[in-house]
């Protein structure tokens, strides 16, 4: 049997995909051959222009997903727009930092509702189409705070944490419906979210001393990875939690 990483004829929707991870995963399932659906807040004209670059169509659906409100919209949306939907990426996240002891109630549910709770009622929306159909794939983007503490980020490493468990407690019941569910955790990638990280040279320096690759990671790293998941290559991987990371976790 030849091994397919195609998505030809495949339907995606990529939260969070005007910039950064989730526009490079978009663009990538694009150039794989999927009609692409991007959901977010802000304006996604850049990922649109560069979907459409690659011959696919692109549909752009505005909304806010720091709460469930929109979601049931957001996949009715993908699907009149796309006909179907096949893969869903859940990548839109935000992170708050303060120090544990006074980390407030209120950057604690914007990063859990956010990053948590709407990926589940998103990823629940999508999947009851899927289920119909037979087939399916949902991929989740976590991070090495899924598997580290980290530090000033408490809510974070929780909903992230969070995004494994909810990840394999999905795989489990939607594996014997054809539905496929597994996350990526990226490690250390270049994007806006991380800029004033780089920009901390003696930060940046243990950052890169940590890492065995010896780089940063960038968007396209991550979209491979997204690539794989959301392609019929990756039909007997499921609840699995996907490291990319330049080797961190090995270290
Ligand atoms: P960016 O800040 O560039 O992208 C985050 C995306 O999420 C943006 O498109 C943003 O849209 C969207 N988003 C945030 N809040 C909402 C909301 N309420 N409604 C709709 N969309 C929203 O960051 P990255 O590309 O770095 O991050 C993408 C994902 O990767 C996140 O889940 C992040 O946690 C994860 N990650 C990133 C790592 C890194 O090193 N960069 C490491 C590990 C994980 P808007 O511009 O409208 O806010």
């Amino acid at each position: 049997m030849a091994i397919s990483f195609s998505l030809e004829g495949k339907s995606a929707l990529v939260t969070g995909a005007n910039t950064g991870i989730g526009q490079a995963i978009a663009v990538a399932l694009a150039q794989a051959g999927a009609d692409v659906a991007v959901a977010g807040r802000s304006e996604p004209a850049e990922t649109l222009d560069l979907i459409a670059q690659t011959g696919r169509k692109a549909v752009n659906i505005k909304a806010d997903l720091s709460s469930i409100e929109p979601v049931q919209r957001v996949i009715a949306e993908a699907v009149a727009g796309l006909g179907k939907l096949d893969v869903l990426v859940n990548n839109a996240g935000i992170i708050r930092r303060d120090d544990l002891l006074q980390f407030s109630e209120e950057d604690w549910d914007a990063v859990i509702d956010t990053n948590l709770k709407t990926l589940f009622f998103l990823s629940q929306a999508a999947a009851k189409g899927m289920v119909e159909q037979g087939s399916g794939k949902i991929v989740n983007i976590a991070s090495l705070l899924t598997f580290q503490g980290g530090i000033r980020v408490p809510s974070y490493a929780a909903a992230k944490s969070g995004v494994s468990g909810v990840t394999k407690a999905m795989a489990n019941e939607l594996a014997p419906r054809g539905v496929q569910v597994n996350a990526i955790a990226p490690g250390y990638i270049s994007t806006n979210n991380t800029a004033a990280l780089q920009g901390d040279e003696t930060r940046n320096r243990q950052i890169l001393e940590r890492i065995p690759t010896g780089r940063w990671g960038n968007p396209d790293d991550i979209a491979g990875a997204a690539v794989f998941l959301a392609s019929p290559a990756s039909n007997y991987v499921t609840g699995h939690v996907l490291a990319v990371d330049g080797g961190w976790l090995a270290r």
